[in-house]
């Protein structure tokens, strides 16, 4: 099958697409990636046993039936294949497993034999490597004519494998990390604080002005929760936030115990996820504020606003993303910008997880069109949004894989730049990581910037 929209591969200025596609037809597993689970301390540490035995994932398999949304998706799909290029992994690769249908049939036909599912049926190290390849963008279920949601399966099947110990590295090294700290990054409080006085610094010399980000500062009203990046490397993203609660006078603080707004326990498993939400809860409990602010980040804004925020309510504080409180301060004028500051032809990216699962779609868009001079829509947006390619826990900086992510991050980038925009916007910590990266290997003159970057850049204060 050659659908048309894998044309576009052969767009890029990188020059590599060719040598791309002969990889594919040759290798069986140019763009898997190899069983590489967690090392045995990683696992330790998480709590999770490690066995990698087929008759182990028979018997968790099983327990799947218990999960109505999987048994539904399971047993409604009509194989018509309508979803298989909407997958940027099927489009970059042409791998039918790579396909949504196509990951489902590797499990579906385990499915089907209910009870009488033999370990000698399953092949462990497909499951492992495809599903461990599905972003969970959820860009799929978008043109589904059932429904289904192939995220929502991959969850699933990430359950069973996490709970074996199949975990990728990296996932596993970073949820080690927000167990030992609090934060992806594995920053300490010392590191904390050295990087937000660096910023603080910085900014006293760019505005002459005493903008502080306050850190553990106790009695604040509002709790605000940075991706841990934002604190070590997107520092501009810092500053817009800053700026904001600034110009809105805010008596706000940040937490070196849960600085992370991204939670990849959403790419293992749901205790995981619920515990990395509950640390926020404590924590915003624990210093009595008012309301919670949730910084630039897609799945991790999607696991707050669909768990966090009600175990927030029952302790009666709020929850509200960065967007909202800044879309609503410039529309009711308390604060002023000058889009002059950005003078340059802009295209908004939505991060699958605020289009598709974190209701963020309008907020963005009404504060970039406030902040910049010109904006232009791509042919692809809102829930239609194509995945960056290093969601779901991806964005791995391992040599077999850099490539695969640079082509799975194509399709967003190409309909980016196909409309002419110099700059990417994306409010995502893990797209301000990925799309740099997928720019510079297909060789586009574009740029890519957080969308409080820009507020930052355009505020007056
Ligand atoms: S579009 Fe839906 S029903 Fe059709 S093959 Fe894909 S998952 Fe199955
Ligand atoms: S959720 Fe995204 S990555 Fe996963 S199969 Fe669907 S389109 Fe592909």
């Amino acid at each position: 099958m050659k659908p048309k929209i894998r044309e576009i591969l052969l767009k890029s200025p990188s020059g590599k697409a060719e040598e791309w596609l002969a990889k594919q037809k040759n290798i069986e597993w140019a763009n898997g990636l190899n069983p590489r689970p967690a090392k045995d301390s990683l696992v330790a540490e998480i709590g999770e046993t490690k066995n990698e035995s087929p008759e182990l994932f028979v018997e968790k398999f099983k327990g799947l039936r218990q999960s109505k949304a999987f048994v539904d998706f399971m047993d409604s799909c009509t194989r018509c294949g309508i979803c298989i290029d909407k997958c940027h992994f099927f489009i970059s690769t042409g791998d039918v497993n790579n396909s949504p249908v196509g990951r489902a049939n590797l499990v579906r036909k385990l499915y089907k034999k209910g009870n009488r599912l033999k370990p000698s049926s399953v092949d462990l190290k497909k499951i492992f490597s495809y599903y461990n390849q599905c972003t969970e963008c959820r860009r799929c279920s978008v043109f589904c004519p059932q429904g289904i949601d192939q995220a929502e399966i991959t969850r699933n099947v990430r359950e069973v494998l996490t709970e074996m110990g199949m975990i990728p590295e990296y996932v596993a090294a970073t949820l080690s990390q927000v167990y030992k700290t609090g934060n992806n990054m594995g920053l300490n409080p010392k590191a904390i604080a050295s990087a937000v006085e660096f910023v603080r610094d910085e900014m006293t010399e760019e505005t002459g002005k005493e903008i502080d980000i306050p850190l553990d500062r106790p009695k604040a009203d509002f709790l605000f929760i940075p991706s841990s990046a934002d604190i070590m490397v997107n520092n501009d993203t810092l500053k817009g936030y800053a700026k904001v609660m600034y110009a809105l006078k805010k008596d706000w603080t940040i937490s070196s115990a849960t600085s992370e707004a991204a939670n990849f326990g959403t790419f293992a498993n749901e205790r995981i996820l619920m515990e990395f939400g509950d640390k926020v809860v404590d924590e915003a409990e624990k210093k009595g504020v008012k309301e919670v602010v949730w910084g630039e980040c897609g799945h991790g804004w999607r696991t707050a606003n669909n768990y966090v925020r009600y175990r927030l309510a029952e302790k009666g504080i709020s929850l509200q993303h960065v967007h909202q409180v800044t879309s609503k301060a410039i529309e009711r004028g308390q604060i002023t910008v000058d889009k002059n500051k950005n003078d340059d032809l802009f295209n908004y990216h939505d991060p699958c997880n605020l289009a598709r699962g974190g209701n963020l779609v309008n907020e963005p868009r009404k504060i970039l069109s406030a902040v910049v001079r010109e904006t232009v829509e791509a042919e692809f947006t809102k829930d239609k949004t194509f995945c960056c390619g290093a969601g779901g826990g991806l964005l791995a900086d391992e040599k077999d894989w850099n490539e695969s992510r640079a082509w799975a991050g194509w399709p967003a980038v190409y309909y980016s730049w196909k409309t002419g925009a110099h700059t990417m916007v994306s409010p995502c910590a893990i797209d301000k990581a990925q799309f740099p990266y997928v720019i510079g290997y297909h060789k586009v003159d574009m740029q890519m910037k957080g969308l409080m970057d820009l507020v930052g850049f355009a505020i007056e204060v």
